[in-house]
């Protein structure tokens, strides 16, 4: 498989305090790799590290052949990286069409932004349905699908996913997960998912990586992290 991310020993802190050690992780071209770990790990500030986004980082990220690291964060998305931050970072006093249109900067080129909108629409049809609503005014399910829109509207090859699941209900998470596996499959685009929710995430990823205190512990096939005994007592539940 072609490797479309690959990460050599990435640092990351927030000012004097280290919270990345060392991390190397890959995904490969149209793959869906799941960041497992318990809270403080360092899920969040990996996806923050990947685009340079509030913290400090040592190490090589290569975006399709291209270092990105050190580059502005606007770039990285212009690069093809899109990133679905915790909190969602929607715009809430605008309207779900409003925060889609925004979406469209981080595009390398303008053209093409209609049509992607109505595709994002396809996906999410209650979004087409409330196109003209403030986002403040949006389910919490709703502004999870306007934050994934608005990044697509970014054309991602990579979309960065932060925890989708959190506060939301399972059966729309049922539905948002399933979205997201359309998009992979339909759009051809790579996934990199942070999600507390481990049977959900290793279910819709073909990779799986575990975090520690900013060490990557466990890597590989998602069935085989699954079977694990350690991540099954942890995170599993079982
Ligand atoms: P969670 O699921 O709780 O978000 P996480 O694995 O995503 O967990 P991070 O949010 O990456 O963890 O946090 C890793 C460590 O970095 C934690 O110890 C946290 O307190 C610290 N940290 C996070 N954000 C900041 C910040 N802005 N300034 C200083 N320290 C931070």
């Amino acid at each position: 498989m072609t490797k479309l991310l690959e990460v050599r020993g990435l640092h990351a802190a927030y000012g004097p305090t280290r919270v990345l050690q060392g991390i190397d992780l890959d995904v490969a071209q149209g793959e869906v790799v799941a960041l497992l770990g318990a809270n403080g790990a360092g899920k969040t500030t990996t996806l923050r590290a990947l685009c340079q986004m509030m913290v400090s980082t040592q190490g090589s990220i290569t975006l399709a052949g291209q270092r990105i690291d050190g580059r502005a964060t606007e770039q990285i998305a212009k690069a093809g990286v899109g990133h679905v931050p915790d909190g969602r970072g929607t715009f809430l006093g605008l309207t779900t069409e409003e925060n889609l249109r925004l979406g469209a900067y981080a595009r390398a080129s303008r053209t093409g932004a209609e049509a992607d909108m109505e595709r994002i629409y396809g996906y999410f049809p209650r979004l087409k349905e409330r196109r003209a609503q403030q986002a403040g005014t949006l389910s919490g399910g709703e502004q999870q699908m306007l934050a994934i829109g608005r990044a697509l509207m970014g054309k991602p090859r990579l979309l960065l996913l932060d925890e989708p699941s959190f506060g939301l209900a399972p059966l729309i998470v049922k539905d948002i997960f399933s979205i997201m596996r359309r998009i992979n499959q339909e759009e051809g685009v790579s996934i990199l998912l942070v999600e507390q929710n481990a049977k959900l995430a290793l279910a819709l990823a073909s990779t799986a990586y575990l975090i520690e205190t900013g060490r990557i512990v466990l890597s590989g096939p998602s069935a085989e992290i699954r079977s694990n005994d350690a991540v099954r007592r942890a995170y599993l539940g079982e």
